[in-house]
């Protein structure tokens, strides 16, 4: 019989499993390192595979991400080339991604980190107000996160812009594409979202040189990979003022270090990588449809193209 085999420090393998159960008929399943006859495995789902994990099965047909991310899976230098790897395309997960956004664009555009300072103080002071027509929330990374994102926050009446490698057309959302695009957006973004991919191409895009580009005191929200922030880069422009402030929920090494200046830094939020959270429930039927595909011999859903790494 076909075996799924599950992997991840992360999450519950009880609970995948719990849910797995009710979708995929025949079921076994097995969590790593009890791997059983490493022939029956054909489907592997894994966040944070060890180096050289995957190669060990000779029957693999996909390999699922536990993430809507896959750069956990190719960091594998000796990752099977042959087998497709699908990232996680949850619904569920994009709606927690819009409420994150949403949560940190509003309370920066309602100025809370100010009237929190004032009721420490016991200050009953009124603060100048902005509205969100005149403000524009960039999202780098129009993909399928981003793509909810801007469906969530556009009916508050902000300009939404969008970032991608290809050119898109999205209705109510500026588009912008390609290396030429991202100067002309940052330019006009209030709010600067990072919903990127870690590849090789996004790797420290986070920097000086394009958070110079902001209309000063523009607020970012790093929700994408902490490999593309220049953390020093974050830290100056916080301090000089060129950011006004910052949401930040990945970061370049996690978890963040006790001793790192964000964590007290008055003008940034901080979350553990949580943005968006792999759901069991929603997540093992996206993952179940795709293991009865490559079980019947087809191409499984959202296999990344393993060239760009997304
Ligand atoms: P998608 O693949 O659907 O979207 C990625 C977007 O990034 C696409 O629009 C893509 O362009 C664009 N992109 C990729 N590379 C480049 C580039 N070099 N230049 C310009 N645009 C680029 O992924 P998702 O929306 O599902 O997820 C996005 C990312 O969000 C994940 O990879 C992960 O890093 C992060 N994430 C973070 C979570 C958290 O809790 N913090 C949770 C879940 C995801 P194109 O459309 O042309 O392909």
């Amino acid at each position: 019989m076909p075996a799924i085999l599950f992997k991840s420090h992360a999450d519950s393998a009880a609970n995948w499993g719990n849910e797995l159960k009710k979708h995929v008929n025949p079921y076994d399943y097995r969590v790593w390192p009890d791997a059983g006859n490493k022939a029956d495995v054909d489907v592997a789902i894994v966040w944070k595979p060890e180096p050289g994990m995957l190669k060990q099965f000779p029957n693999l047909k996909m390999v699922a991400s536990l993430g809507a991310g896959v750069d956990h899976i190719f960091a594998d230098p000796e990752l099977p080339r042959h087998v497709p790897v699908v990232r996680l395309v949850d619904p569920w997960m994009a709606d927690a991604m819009a409420e994150y956004v949403a949560l940190n664009v509003l309370r920066f555009h309602r100025d809370d980190p100010d009237y929190q300072r004032l009721q420490a103080q016991k200050t009953w002071k009124p603060l100048p107000f902005s509205e969100a027509e005149a403000r524009t929330i960039a999202i780098m990374g129009i993909g399928f996160m981003g793509a909810s994102v801007a469906a969530k926050l556009k009916p508050f009446g902000f300009k939404i812009a969008g970032w991608s490698r290809s050119p898109k057309t999205i209705d109510g959302v500026a588009c912008y594409h390609g290396p030429n695009g991202l100067a002309a957006m940052l330019k006009q973004a209030n709010y600067l979202v990072c919903l990127l991919p870690a590849t090789p191409s996004t790797v420290g895009i986070v920097n000086a040189a394009n958070l110079t580009l902001l209309p000063r005191g523009a607020i970012l929200i790093q929700c994408g990979r902490g490999a593309q922030t220049v953390e020093a880069d974050v830290l100056a422009s916080l301090n000089s003022g060129q950011l006004g402030g910052a949401a930040l929920d990945v970061f370049p090494t996690e978890p963040l270090s006790p001793d790192n200046p964000l964590w007290t830094h008055p003008k940034v939020f901080i979350t553990p990588h949580v943005a968006s959270q792999t759901n069991p429930r929603t997540g093992a039927i996206v993952v179940a449809e795709n293991i009865r595909r490559v079980r019947r011999g087809e191409k499984p859903h959202d296999a990344v193209d393993p060239a760009v790494g997304y």
